[in-house]
């Protein structure tokens, strides 16, 4: 079947390209990574975020990827133990390997995103194929936990503006970028990872990371103590959103274009 072509290509293309690097620049694309993409048009309603203008040191860390067999439960664990509440974008692929591990996120508080069953770029996908992908993934989350997601987050952060405007149409879905992006899927190091996350977040960030690499979870802990020390309340995606406020003018986002080129 072409689908399982694609579903494999898309597959050794991941891991060729270093284990599902949402902020990997796509050399080949017109598709800017999240952060810098532009947002739904004005006349319609908002749809994509990256940030969100509250009152108060709201801020939502993502994990992207997972679940993981091991890194996934130790992270839960963490935040457990700190009492912090995050939102997993999770591949339906590894859901289908781990069921168990999305129950006991939910049970734990956490917020559950689409984030693709096999992580292709969607922004070069056929129709027919980007509702294969999210509505397998949508289908196989509600089997799973009882209910649908409310948002989705596109692998790379590539999704065509058109391609938002339908997604959110024909599955209710909030597309969620970032703002802060510490690159963890380069696997820098712990402390890198770290002191990135430490010093981008603002209130109203939302925060993208990876339960799939060791360094990223191994980062946490002074992750997850220097942000409450500074006064950071971890609020699920859904959560920061509910909590928006309108600005004057949407703030501007960092960009993220300074990333290095892959081979
Ligand atoms: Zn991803």
């Amino acid at each position: 079947m072409i689908s399982r072509l694609v579903l494999g290509l898309c597959f050794l293309a991941s891991v060729a390209a270093g284990q599902n690097a949402d902020s990997q620049p796509r050399g080949d694309s017109s598709q800017s990574p999240g952060p810098v993409a532009s947002p739904a048009t004005s006349t319609a309603a908002k749809v994509t975020y990256s940030s969100v203008h509250v009152d108060g040191l709201y801020i939502a860390m993502t994990f992207d990827d997972g679940p993981h067999q091991t890194l996934t439960p130790k992270l839960l664990d963490l935040l457990a133990q700190k009492k912090i509440k995050v939102t997993f974008f999770v591949l339906g692929e590894n859901v289908e390997r781990h069921p168990e591990i999305l129950k006991r996120a939910v049970a734990e508080g956490h917020e559950i995103g689409n984030h693709t069953w096999s992580h292709p770029n969607l922004a070069k996908l056929s129709q027919e194929k980007v509702r294969s992908e999210l509505q397998r993934t949508d289908d196989l989350i509600r089997q799973t936990i009882g209910f649908r997601p409310k948002i989705m987050r596109p692998p790379y952060g590539s999704l065509t503006s058109k391609q938002r405007e339908w997604v959110h149409e024909e599955f209710g879905y909030n597309v969620i970028l970032w703002e802060v992006d510490p690159l963890d899927w380069k696997e820098p190091g712990p402390a890198v990872v770290a002191r990135r996350i430490i010093s981008q977040t603002k209130p109203g960030s939302i925060i993208l990371s990876h339960d799939i690499h060791a360094q990223t979870i191994d980062a946490m802990p002074e992750v997850f103590d220097a942000l409450l020390a500074k006064g950071f309340k971890f609020v699920t995606v859904s959560e920061l959103l509910a909590l928006a406020k309108p600005a004057t003018q949407p703030s501007p986002v960092p960009s993220a274009t300074a990333t290095p080129a892959r081979p």
